[in-house]
């Protein structure tokens, strides 16, 4: 055998060039899914999971998967690249879609491991972790090859290359061997799992960027933990009178705004290792758990960087408006009668021109500057209790004014007397009583007669300058 491609656990995997079956059905929703965009949707590392998972599901005659063709169910299978595509379970030649050579996957098993199975390795590592087995005298009835009866109840039996028991758990132990079929794995694993035992999978040598994918069937399925047994680490048992592994596994981190892994390659004592026999993984390091809490970590990251975005945005824009409002209001307040006429009226339509890009100007070409003369003056007036800028001496004036000259001021008027405590004020020298009989009689028809409404553009500029002042309250700016 020449040759490996080894994919990046994370990199997502990719379907043949040109996959016999290309479509696949779901049989309960009926969806037809084309295959090459299926299969890009997973990650390498879920792909390799997702193959076991429908392998394990068809055997039990539960099909997730159809071929879209023939209604034959489909699992996932990979070639030697490393890409992925999809097989019939059985083909009787109905189906135009031919994806099994004639050799079933027994026989391709029964030839390869018949030779492969005491190969030399597999022999040399057996020794090896018997001795490191012995070595350490919490593991009891360490024998080889022992024949392994499952229990009442449950049917068959099984011979695992090395079996021991310690206080809390009992151990099958197999030497992966390049031959061993995705459903050896499977199988083995079930079978283990309703012994309440846990199988460990033991590897003669493992680099992660040479990975075959009867290793990846492994790796993936244990949760990106991989034993070694060696020479080194019989010796390190030995020597240390406790078992040891080779243990390599994958680290996630953050790296910039990405997960990434690395590869950690370390000699691991017994009692570092985890075993979980209903999931049959035995892990030195959690990846999954990990990899979630770096995925919550990043999230968590990218909504507060997202909300102090928002934030420093939100108060930019307010920062903005303030300064312009000021502006506003201190070039009306503080012009002077010698202020020439012209280069006056040029400084306002720029003012209305930043206004109008806030969304609070003038319309109109010529926006008019006695109208915001006005509105200011009017603003300025509510809030001092006193006729600011209309040329009154007292409030009652300024309101008479207003209902004969502007109502349409009136309404933003009264909002803008109550929320500045002004109002009390306007009726303190009605010595007649007249103001107070006006705004009464009016008072039924303010809301519905259109002569007692704003021209929107004012209304708005008028609540921007006032800060909502002139608005009925409760209610925010408009924008
Ligand atoms: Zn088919």
């Amino acid at each position: 055998m020449v040759g490996n491609t080894t994919v990046d656990p994370l990199a997502w995997a990719s379907a043949v060039t040109k996959p016999e079956i290309d479509a696949v059905r779901n049989p309960r929703t009926g969806h037809v899914l084309n295959v090459r965009r299926l299969i890009r949707a997973f990650r390498y590392e879920r792909a390799i999971l997702l193959r076991q998972r429908l392998k394990a599901l068809v055997k039990r005659d539960d099909a997730r998967l159809v071929c879209a063709t023939c209604g034959v169910p489909v699992y996932l299978a990979c070639s030697t690249t490393k890409r992925f595509f999809f097989r019939h379970r059985h083909e009787d030649g109905s189906c135009p879609a031919v994806t099994r050579t004639e050799l079933s996957e027994a026989d391709i098993r029964a030839m390869k491991y018949r030779g492969a199975q005491e190969s030399g390795a597999h022999k040399r590592v057996k020794a090896l972790l018997l001795r490191s087995l012995s070595a350490d005298p919490r593991f009891k009835d360490v024998a080889s090859e022992r024949t392994w009866r499952a229990s009442e109840g449950l049917c068959g039996l099984r011979r695992p290359d090395v079996s021991a028991r310690t206080d809390t758990h009992r151990l099958a132990f197999e030497v992966q061997l390049s031959t061993t079929f995705m459903d050896v794995v499977l199988s083995r694993k079930e079978f283990y799992r309703a012994e309440g035992a846990a199988l460990v999978w033991v590897l003669p040598y493992f680099h992660p960027s040479y990975r075959r994918m009867t290793v990846d069937d492994i790796l993936f399925g244990n949760n990106s933990n991989i034993f070694v047994v060696d020479e080194t680490t019989a010796a390190a048992s030995e020597a240390a009178g406790t078992f040891i592994m080779t243990c390599w596994y994958r680290k996630p981190f953050i790296q910039g705004d990405d997960i990434v892994d690395e590869w950690v390659e370390r000699m691991v004592r017994w009692d570092e290792v985890m075993v979980d026999v209903n999931s049959q993984t035995i892990v030195v390091f959690d990846y999954a758990q990990e990899a979630a809490r770096l995925g919550e970590e990043l999230r968590a990251a990218r909504l507060e960087s997202s909300a102090a975005a928002e934030a420093a945005a939100r108060q930019a824009l307010e920062d903005q408006e303030n300064e312009l409002r000021e502006q506003v209001l201190r070039f009306i307040l503080d012009a002077s009668r010698d202020d020439d006429d012209l280069p006056r009226y040029q400084a306002w339509a720029l003012l209305n021109e930043r206004l109008r890009s806030m969304g609070y100007g003038l319309d109109g070409e010529y926006p008019d500057l006695l109208t915001v003369t006005r509105i200011v003056h009017l603003i300025e007036s509510a809030r001092a209790g006193r006729p600011v800028g209309f040329g009154y001496k007292s409030f009652a004036e300024l309101g008479h004014h207003l209902i004969h000259q502007h109502p349409e001021l009136l309404l933003a008027f009264g909002h803008m007397l109550r929320r500045f405590g002004t109002k009390e004020a306007l009726y303190r020298d009605d010595r007649t009583g007249k103001l107070k009989a006006k705004l009464d009689a009016l008072r039924g028809h303010i809301l519905h007669d259109p002569k007692y409404r704003m021209p929107e553009d004012q209304e708005r500029l008028c609540a921007f300058l006032s800060q909502g002042a002139s608005l009925k309250a409760r209610l925010r700016i408009p924008r």
